[in-house]
Order: C-alpha cells, then structure tokens, then sequence
C-alpha cells in the first residue's frame, strides 16, 4: 500500500464515500462499500486500527453474558444480539482463516448444580449458533478438565467447555484494508479530520484534512460521508452538526500478559462471575496469556487509556480462586487499554455502562447528511457495515447486494503449503500473521534469517513488508500492530526499538533527525507504560 499515491488520489478525486476512522467498522464499511462498486476514500488519525479496535478481548462471540441477562430478565433486545453475534461468527472466522480460531473455553465450577446450570446455559448458546461447526458445550469431570487445562484449581468440582472464535483485531483490520485497497480503494493512516465544508443547502461537500505526519492540509471531496470514529463518534457528529446530542459513553476495558506457564495449553478460562458482576476471560494469544477484561467510566478523552497498576492487581485478584497459581504484578510484562463505543439510547438518561446494549445503529444527520455507525461489536463489524451500506445505497437510490458474506481477505486467497525446511512453529507464526502472502515476506532481503531480537521470533523483513505492502509509518505501527510484539512483552520490544527505527529509515527515507526522534519517542512511551504497572 502507497501512503504518498493515497494522499495524491485523496486530495485531487471525487469520491463517493468518504470514511472516516479505519478501526474494525470503517475498515469493514470501506471493502462493503467498494465491493458494491462505489469510488471510496478511507482515512484515519492515527493508524489503521490503531484505537479500540486492536485493544479488544479478541473473541468472536454472541456473548454468553448476554443470553444469562436475556433470559434472567426476559430481554429479547439481549437475545437477539447473541443471535447476531453468532451468525456473524462464522463469516467472520471463515473469511480469514489464517488471522482467526476455534478457541475451547472452560467455565471451572465448584458444584454439580452450578455444572448443570453453565451446562443448561451453554448448550442453548451452541443451539443458537445453528450449524456453524463449532463444537458444542461439554461438562468435562474435573480430571478431564485437568487435561485440558492443567493450571486450573484442583479445587474445582469440574468444568464446562464450549467453543467461541478467537481472532488478531490488529491484523485482522490490516487485512479488511489491504483487500478494499486492492479492488480500489483510497485509504491513508495518520489523515485526520479537523472540520466539514458544506454546500449551499448545508449538506457536507468536502473533508478538512490534516496529514498529522507532514502537517500539511487538503481536502476530500466526496458525495457522502461516514462517521465510523467508535468512541469519538460524537466529536464527528458535532463537527457535522452542532445541535447533534451526545450518543457515545466511553468505557474502559483493560488487559495484562502474563508468562504461559501460569496458564498452559491452548483452551480459555471463563471466570462467570466477579466482585462488580462481570465475565472475565483467561486466554492464551500467541506466546503470552491475556486476562481481562475491566468495565469502567472513562473520562480521559482523546488521551490513551493506559493499563493502570491497581487494575492489573484487581485482575490478578479475580483470576486467583480460579487457577493454582497467579503471577505476582511484578511478572506483568505488559497489557493494554481501550475504550468501548457504548452507544446511549436517545433521551435515555442512565450512564450506568454496564446495562447499555452492545448494540450498533445507523445514524443520518438530516441537517448536514452525515451517517454514522455508532456502537457495536468487532463480532458483528460486517453485519454494522452491511447496514450501513444499506443505507447509504438507498441514499443514493440504489440496491447493490452485499457481497462480504463470504467474500475471502487478502492473505486468504489460496491454501499456502508448507515448506518442509522449516520447523513447525516458525512456519505456522508466519502463517498466522500474512496467510499466503508468507512466501513474500520471506522472498525479501534476509527474510529467513535476520532476526530482530535474538530472543523473538520477529524478522527484519516484516519491518519491511509492514512499510512497503502495510504502511506502517512509525515504530509503534510495527511493534504494536502489525506484529503485536508491544501488546506481549515491553522488555525485549525495548532493545528492539533501534534496530526497527534503523530499517524503517532506510525503507521510507527518514532523515537523522527523524530517526532520532522516532526512536526516542517509542523509548520514552514504553517505559511510561512499564512504570506504570
Ligand atoms: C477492552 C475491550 C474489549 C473488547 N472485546 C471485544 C471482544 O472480545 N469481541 C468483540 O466482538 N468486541 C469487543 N470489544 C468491542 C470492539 O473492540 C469495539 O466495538 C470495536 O473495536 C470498535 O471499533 P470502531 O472501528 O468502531 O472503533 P475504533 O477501533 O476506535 O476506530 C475508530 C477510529 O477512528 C479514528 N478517528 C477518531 N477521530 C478521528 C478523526 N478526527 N479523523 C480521523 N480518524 C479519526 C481513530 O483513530 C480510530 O482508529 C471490546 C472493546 C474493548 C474496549
């Protein structure tokens, strides 16, 4: 992808469909958009997917939470989003295959009647998934739990197993975008929107745009626009339209990593119930496990929700009856923040964050004929952008069909045959990053060999595939995201910082002044992180 032929395509064409933010909604609105045939921009202030969207639990899910409340409060609001979750899980999960998995998770119980209630619980979840071929629930005896999932407390009665969707959020947007690029789309990270130009009826004309990278600013023409910005939708909204109400209560959800030895093998824990009446999850991701998540008000604004040290010890606390052993905070080694587009009803007064609905909407601004995808799930990302789409074409008095149903992401395009020179896990990491376009990061210069840490996995030749085919603009977009090394270990990420600053500047020509300062700006922002913790 070529940021600078972007730019020159986003300040000089018309376009149909001007999106805004490339989280999971934008990304998965720009491919809905283009494979319908419209002419389509897509920016964002920050990074593809460089918000809440590469922040999440990483599950693909209709949310057993949600079927317990539907039925315990007879909401049928509930049950139809667990619906929604499920049916999108396997288009979700087959439409990157590489980027996605089946992931076993294990509710641990301390009676035979607790069992028999999860067990009661989780088979209607899997009857409501229809036939998707995930596995259905399980009650496993506590020595076939055991098995499975070794640190889990032998004081459990036994277990429940059923089956949800796992996925890389980072990678999985990185893939929506190269594949709308590839059939034509205009997309460039690190543009971001400061203000509308209307018309003379006052619908919105053009995008104001600053390139935050080079400080210069242009403008996007296009015939409709749309607000996908998640938790900033309203600052857009009143961009547009400053009568607009405020639809979006921002909450925080953090997640700590800890080492895998406190957590073997490759199935999930569920902790179904915590001091503040929420689910927490225990999950292998790639070499580390992640435990979260928290549910709180955030009122930071645009500043980056961080992991802070007393919500890493409340989840260390939480996870504690529930395995043998639980590392002390100082074996943290890293963790992330993000913040949830909890979308308010109109006229609905209560900010109580955890009784809003995980539920998206459509907004059209009659006045300045802004839409905006507002809420809404990473699960449900392709459902929220067909509805959008939707909307948009009868705007524009038409009736394309959708086509991302089952429409294959790039990297997903052919099965990719394994080499027999290379070990297993090598291979597969690879695999699980770039799916078939494996052999091309290898094909580049010291691909097989160089590494960037003598103790991680990562290649010198995916700072480079990440700059010349997934644009990748600073260290943080690489170390962060296209590989998520910052979301597993600060540490060794640290003594890595150099050596990706001195191929980045090579790869998109940084002067020494650049270098420096991109170098000692990522320093400064880990240590920040790891001395919070
Ligand atoms: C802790 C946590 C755990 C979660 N876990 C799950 C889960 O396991 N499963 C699940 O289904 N869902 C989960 N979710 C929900 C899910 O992650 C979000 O609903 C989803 O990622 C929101 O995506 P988005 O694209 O709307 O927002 P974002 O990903 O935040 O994207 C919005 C983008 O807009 C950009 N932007 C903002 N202002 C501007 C501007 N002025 N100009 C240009 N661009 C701008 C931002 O830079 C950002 O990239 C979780 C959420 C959180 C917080």
């Amino acid at each position: 992808m070529d940021r600078a032929h972007s730019l020159e395509r986003l300040s000089q064409e018309n376009f149909d469909i001007c999106i805004i933010g490339a989280g999971a909604s934008g990304a998965g609105v720009a491919l809905d958009a283009i494979l319908r045939g419209y002419k389509v921009a897509l920016i964002d202030s920050g990074d593809f997917c460089g918000q809440t969207s590469s922040k999440s639990t990483k599950l693909i899910h209709g949310g057993v939470r949600y079927l317990e409340q539907a039925f315990k409060n007879f909401d049928f609001g509930q049950l139809k989003q667990v619906k929604h979750g499920l049916r999108e899980r396997k288009y979700l999960y087959s439409n990157a295959r590489y980027i996605t998995k089946k992931l076993g998770i294990i509710t641990p119980v301390f009676s035979a009647l607790e069992g028999f209630y999860y067990f009661m619980g989780l088979k209607l979840y899997g009857f409501f998934a229809l036939k998707d071929h995930f596995p259905s629930a399980r009650w496993l005896t506590r020595k076939e739990m055991l098995t499975e999932s070794p640190n889990i407390t032998s004081k459990a009665h036994s277990g429940v197993l059923y089956y949800d969707g796992q996925l890389d959020d980072a990678r999985y947007v990185m893939a929506l975008v190269k594949t709308a690029y590839r059939e034509g789309l205009a997309a460039a990270n690190y543009c971001r929107l400061t203000g509308f130009d209307k018309d003379s009826t006052g619908k919105l004309s053009a995008a104001r745009v600053e390139d935050v990278l080079s400080g210069e600013t242009f403008t996007i023409k296009s015939k409709r626009f749309i607000n996908c910005t998640g938790p900033f939708s309203d600052a857009v909204r009143l961009m547009a339209n400053p009568a607009e109400e405020r639809r979006i209560v921002p909450s925080k959800g953090v997640h700590v990593m800890v080492p895998r030895k406190y957590f073997e093998g490759d199935k999930a824990l569920l902790i179904p119930k915590t001091s503040d009446g929420r689910l927490i999850f225990v999950i292998p991701f790639r070499w580390k496990v992640m435990i979260g998540t928290t549910d709180t008000p955030y009122k930071g604004g645009s500043e980056e929700p961080r992991l802070e040290k007393e919500e890493a010890e409340y989840l260390l606390e939480t996870a504690k009856p529930y395995l043998n052993e639980v590392p002390d905070i100082s074996e943290v080694k890293a963790g992330f923040g993000g913040v949830r587009p909890l979308l308010l009803a109109r006229r609905r007064s209560e900010e109580n964050t955890k009784s809003l609905l995980r539920d998206h909407e459509v907004e059209t601004d009659e006045e300045s004929g802004l839409i905006s995808l507002l809420g809404g799930k990473w699960t449900t990302y392709r459902l929220m952008a067909q509805d959008t789409m939707d909307v948009v074409d009868s705007l524009f008095g038409k009736k394309n069909a959708c086509r991302t149903h089952d429409y294959k992401l790039v990297g997903n395009d052919a099965e990719t045959e394994q080499p027999v020179e290379y070990e297993d896990l090598y291979w597969q990491r690879l695999l699980s990053y770039y799916g078939c376009q494996t052999p091309e990061v290898l094909a580049l210069d010291g691909g097989k060999e160089e590494k960037l840490h003598p103790a991680q996995p990562y290649l010198s030749a995916e700072v480079v595939f990440a700059c010349r085919y997934e644009m990748a603009q600073t260290i943080r977009d690489f170390m962060a995201r296209r590989v998520r090394w910052e979301i597993l270990d600060w540490s060794s990420c640290r003594e890595a910082v150099e050596k990706v600053g001195e191929i980045m500047a090579a790869e998109l020509r940084w002067t020494d002044t650049r270098k420096e300062r991109e170098i000692n700006e990522y320093q400064k922002l880990l240590k920040d992180l790891i001395d919070n913790v």
